[in-house]
């Protein structure tokens, strides 16, 4: 291979056919045309990157569908598809540094890619569209670099049927009708992985929410309204609780989506959350999943994965959130909540290296739980006040960035050095560890003035 030849993949050992190299994205526009009645897109993606190698030759992580005219910076270019890929041949060689643009027409009918994670990507509802690309199903609705270190800003217009509502990351900047198709424009400015770009598409009515500054809509079938208010009623003060506790929300507003159809579980995307009618009861039944989407915003999307490896990174957070809540909300303790999930851990094989846990086992509930466990144990190490200051200098730290487990264990190590054995104990050890006794005021000192007391200690 020439050397100015861009590798066809990120260097991710967890998904090695993913990602792209010689250039990192810098913004996508997609202009979406889309027939609900026959699954029919007609698209156009116009890409900016930057080069960090000369390039004869790259490519773009693009599945099951067909690609028509390639321009770069305004010339007919040359594109080969291969299984995934889309290789441009530019007419001239792009300079190592340079900032570039590439324009693909595209079209085809989506459908979800089969991953060892089941089917990601775009898929069709009973009567609608639900993207969810975790961890490598973006390819399956637009030409991109699929790997979470390389994030951009996008601005994504759908043109559809009139009668569905339309709702993707970012800001809604303009919707128009007409001739029986409705266009939707939105801006998402902040740096964005591909696998949490997303659409979503459905007979909804959508409802404004205030959480505390932070605009929220909400969008659900006109049918189970009274379910979706009842159990969004937690949001503001969720929200509220997460600031307090990770610092500023992280992007410019919230979307929660209840899909008419049944989901396995709950997904989150840049700024929004996706759950199935079934998550949504009325009654608060799934409470917990509504603060794991939520801090997902915090953890995953603002600071994101360098590579995914460092996935306990969301979940743990994600799963630590829940219990946080809980514990905030007046329901049982974070401590409580961990020494049960322990008990149960105990009996499970402790065969999974949470901080490299392999590809196969990277979406394992195990990880969720001693990813949680061990912000618990760092938490009871140093104590309430030392803890959430760090949580917040991370999340500060690496806002709308992406991060490592090594950049975690840096930042912590800053508070307590004894923390290091803590990490290689929880994350890089089999034998799952005991937690720390309960010396710290984690369990006894009421969480809502302790969460108060880690913000005006804050350094
Ligand atoms: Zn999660």
């Amino acid at each position: 291979m020439s050397p100015a030849v861009g590798a066809r993949t990120a260097g991710d050992p967890y998904l090695p056919g993913s990602g792209n190299g010689g250039y990192s994205t810098e913004s996508y526009t997609l202009d979406l045309r889309y027939r609900m009645l026959t699954n029919r897109l007609d698209a156009t993606a116009t890409i900016e990157a930057v080069s960090t190698q000369q390039l004869t030759r790259f490519s773009f992580d693009f599945n099951r569908l067909q690609a028509g005219r390639v321009l770069v910076d305004g010339r007919r270019a040359k594109s080969v598809l291969s299984p995934g890929k889309l290789t441009i041949t530019p007419a001239t060689p792009i300079d190592s540094g340079a900032a570039f643009t590439v324009v693909i027409e595209y079209s085809g009918s989506p459908a979800p890619r089969r991953s060892a994670w089941g089917l990601v990507g775009w898929e069709e509802l009973e009567d609608g569209v639900i993207v969810a690309s975790q961890p490598s199903g973006a390819p399956s609705w637009f030409p991109c670099n699929d790997h979470p270190s390389d994030k951009a800003r996008y601005s994504i217009r759908v043109t559809t049927e009139q009668a569905y509502t339309v709702l993707c990351n970012g800001v809604l900047t303009g919707h128009s009708v007409s001739s029986g198709r409705a266009s939707w424009q939105f801006e998402q400015q902040q740096p964005t992985a591909s696998y949490l770009a997303t659409v979503q598409i459905g007979r909804y009515t959508t409802t404004p929410i205030e959480l505390g500054g932070v605009p929220g809509t909400l969008a659900y079938p006109k049918e189970i309204e009274a379910r979706v208010e009842a159990d969004c009623g937690q949001l503001p003060g969720m929200m509220a609780c997460f600031e307090e506790a990770f610092g500023p929300y992280p992007f410019d507003g919230y979307t929660v989506v209840t899909t008419p159809d049944d989901l396995e579980i709950p997904l989150e995307a840049q700024g929004m959350a996706i759950f199935g009618a079934n998550h949504i009861d009325g009654e608060g039944g799934e409470e917990r999943l509504m603060a794991h989407e939520l801090a997902h915003q915090w953890f995953g999307n603002s600071v994101g994965l360098d590579a995914w490896q460092h996935i306990w990174l969301n979940e743990g957070f994600a799963c630590y959130a829940e219990w946080l809540w809980s514990e905030h909300s007046g329901k049982e303790s974070a401590d409580s909540l961990a020494r049960a999930a322990r008990t149960k851990l105990k009996g499970l094989p402790a065969d999974i290296l949470v901080g490299d846990p392999g590809s196969a086992d990277m979406f394992d509930d195990r990880i969720y739980k001693r990813g949680a466990l061990t912000l618990h144990a760092v938490r009871l190490t140093i104590g309430d006040s030392a803890f959430f200051s760090l949580v917040k200098e991370w999340t500060d730290a690496h806002r709308h960035s992406t991060a490592t487990t090594d950049d975690f264990r840096a930042l912590a190590a800053g508070y307590d050095e004894s923390l290091d054995g803590v990490f290689e104990a929880w994350l890089f050890s089999l034998p799952l560890p005991t937690l720390p006794t309960v010396s710290s005021p984690a369990s006894s000192a009421s969480p809502a003035k302790s969460l108060v007391k880690a913000k005006s200690r804050r350094r």
